[in-house]
């Protein structure tokens, strides 16, 4: 056989990453997606850049990191902008990591991290979570060795929908060495009503090995455009964007995320309505006789084991589209009324 090129061991290994299934004629409930459209003034926003698409973007991304800079009241230069939140995350691990280097992360969480992880060289040390499906933050910790660059964290965690209160992210970041960064990452944040859960902009500023990762993608609608940053220090900030790559975030993306920033207001309609909704399908599920774990986010869990894929195959008969992952649970997205009154039928009668 002739000789071909070859990738990096790590990436002839890495495992797919499996997107949320769609179909036309279904709900789809296997994204977490908000299915509120952008607002009028985010639409308008877009429509407008569309002029300037032969000019290439502002590399420096100044007016959507001063946006945000000013939202969390922060300086400019604390915020790393991405290509959505999960491309700062990669951004910051190729930084900071490389064979031999550990990252600790809870499992299950979001299937993004296994394979950023792997990407790097690192080696991934998967800390499986308590019974209630929250983080286990001794046994995180525990894991920390030498070796250890980056802890993971995920509140509310993806796919299982616990959040971490102020209290417990507090501790362990004082108990943590502070050569360890630790990510944080509140992709759902806008979602969460536990009024002691954790708001990891307000620790920023007290721990400089702590990233905060926050995104346009859910709350705002906007995932279709790729948009989300990190809150940390100037250090580790000015390295993400050493690694970004250049015009990553583009120019509709740009300017769809200041409008979204100064159109708050209307995204948190949409996530109030979520919220309700959320409310309301947990409480019939639950009476139903489900055991499903607290739910701070936009979807919820359901630990179904090796049924899982059995049931993902039932609700897409019964016209939604879930996330399945075999052999260990369900995750569903709470989406439009319609879309919530069949999951909720389907579970009344699932066995
Ligand atoms: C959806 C999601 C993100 C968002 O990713 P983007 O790249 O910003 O679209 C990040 N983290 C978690 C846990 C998520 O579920």
């Amino acid at each position: 056989m002739a000789p071909k090129p070859t990738p990096r061991t790590p990436i002839r290994e890495l495992p797919a990453y499996v997107p949320g299934r769609r179909a036309a004629d279904k709900w789809k409930l296997s994204s977490n997606e908000n299915p509120a459209p952008p607002s009028a003034a985010v639409m308008t926003a877009i429509a407008d850049a569309a002029a300037d698409v032969n000019r290439y973007p502002d590399m420096g991304l100044e007016e959507i990191t001063q946006a945000i800079a000013a939202f969390h009241g922060v300086s400019p230069a604390q915020v790393a902008v991405g290509s959505g939140s999960i491309a700062v995350l990669e951004d910051l691990l190729q930084a900071y990591c490389e064979a031999g280097d550990e990252v600790v992360f809870p499992w299950r969480s979001f299937e993004a991290y296994p394979i950023a992880v792997q990407v790097t060289g690192a080696t991934a040390v998967k800390v499986p979570l308590t019974p209630d499906a929250r983080h286990d933050l001794p046994a995180l910790r525990a894991a920390i060795t030498d070796r250890t660059k980056v802890v993971l964290l995920c509140s509310p965690n993806n796919p299982t929908g616990p959040v971490l209160t102020q209290e417990e992210v507090h501790a362990f970041l004082d108990d943590v060495p502070r050569r360890v960064l630790v990510l944080l990452d509140e992709a759902y944040y806008e979602y969460r009503t536990q009024p002691d859960a954790v708001d990891g902009s307000t620790l920023v500023a007290d721990y400089p090995n702590l990233v905060v990762l926050r995104t346009f993608s859910k709350a705002y609608g906007l995932p279709g455009l790729r948009v989300g940053y990190g809150l940390a220090h100037p250090d580790v900030v000015a390295a993400v964007r050493a690694t970004s790559t250049a015009f990553a975030v583009n120019a509709l993306a740009q300017r769809a995320a200041v409008a979204a920033l100064a159109d708050r207001a209307t995204a948190m309609e949409t996530v109030g309505q979520t919220v309700a909704e959320r409310d309301r399908v947990l409480a019939a599920v639950r009476t139903a006789g489900w055991e499903v774990p607290d739910a701070q986010g936009n979807f919820f869990w359901l630990p179904l084991g090796r049924d899982a894929l059995r049931f993902a195959a039932d609700a897409e008969a019964a016209g939604f589209l879930v996330r399945a992952f075999a052999g260990d649970g369900v995750r569903i997205t709470i989406g439009e009324k319609e879309a919530n009154d069949a999951v909720i039928e389907l579970l009344r009668t699932w066995h």
